[in-house]
């Protein structure tokens, strides 16, 4: 299992994001007893409160590789460009909210320390970019990430003054300004937009869809089996209590890493082998010849 922090990252109920009620009793649903069981099987945490700039950074860091891979140029790079080295955690922890299979990327780990991200954004800003290219480059493809956080960091400088700034907007402004404001940054999607409205802001009710969650949820029968991510966010925001949908994410991605990966769910071998067997459609999943497609190839996805 990824190390999860031991403490809870506060924030979650004072950024401002869609509500943070429990439902009742009553109104649990399946999808509630899901994210439930995840939470007792791994941690139940709310988030928030890290650094919105470094997020981003991090983020580009991590398309297309590994957090093994992006764990180092993102050190290299805090050691260069920040004041006082970030903080340069390399706690293992750098998957944890993110992805490690090609997505858009991972949450950052900042201090929370606004001098520093002035001056990592002010920094970044004003970087020449073959430098920052040779402090990256162990996350692959780094001309192009290279000139990407340049773009960010000149960006969030302008218009925002600077990574507090930027920190601030991501936590006090209406909900659809800030996913719109990060949406139309390049090399921003709707999965890193929603990482760090969770992780940064401390939003309630985001639920970011990697490809664990994608896969996931279909499988479940949760979501329709031809949902696209979008879609599958949908049906999560709509139905998971806005204050479990930060550790829902997070768990989830565990769960996906240890128990229904894409090629080999536990279930394929063993139809105990799945804490949430008993509730699963196992969409795709075939225990009789051994095999497990993506639920959209499944017969009937889509009807
Ligand atoms: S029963 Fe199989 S398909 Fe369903 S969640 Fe568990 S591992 Fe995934």
């Amino acid at each position: 299992m990824a190390e999860e922090p031991a403490e809870n990252v506060g924030g979650g109920a004072a950024g401002g994001g869609r509500g943070i009620e429990f439902e009742s009793e009553e109104t649990h649903t399946c999808i509630e007893t899901v994210i439930d069981r995840l939470g007792e099987l791994y941690w139940q945490k709310s988030y928030g409160g890290r650094d919105a700039f470094e997020c981003l950074v991090r983020t580009v860091l991590s398309q297309n590789t590994s957090d093994k891979a992006s764990q180092p140029a993102h050190d290299n790079l805090m050691r260069r460009y920040a004041d006082d080295g970030g903080d340069g955690d390399g706690d293992g922890n750098a998957s944890v909210g993110g992805t490690v299979d090609g997505g858009e990327g991972n949450e950052a780990h900042g201090d929370g320390d606004s001098a520093t991200e002035s001056d990592l954004a002010a920094s970044l800003a004003a970087a020449d970019q073959p430098e920052l290219a040779e402090t990256i480059s162990n996350a692959g493809l780094y001309n192009q990430k290279s000139e990407t956080i340049i773009a960010l960091a000149e960006r969030i400088v302008s218009e925002h003054g600077g990574a507090a700034g930027f920190d601030a907007f991501v936590r006090e402004a209406e909900y659809n300004a800030v996913r719109d404001a990060l949406l139309d940054m390049n090399g921003v999607g709707p999965k890193t937009a929603d990482c760090v409205l969770l992780f940064s802001g401390g939003r309630g009710g985001v639920f970011p869809v990697d490809t664990h969650v994608h896969r996931i949820y279909r499988r479940l029968g949760i979501a329709p089996a031809d949902a696209d991510h979008e879609a599958v966010r949908d049906v999560l925001e709509e139905r998971v209590p806005a204050a479990k949908c930060g550790f829902g994410h997070t768990a989830s991605i565990q769960f996906g890493r240890e128990y229904c990966k894409a090629r080999k769910p536990a279930c394929l071998d063993d139809p105990d082998a799945c804490p949430l067997g008993d509730v699963c459609e196992q969409v795709g999943v075939y225990p009789d010849s051994g095999e497990a497609v993506d639920p959209a190839e499944a017969p009937g996805a889509g009807d």
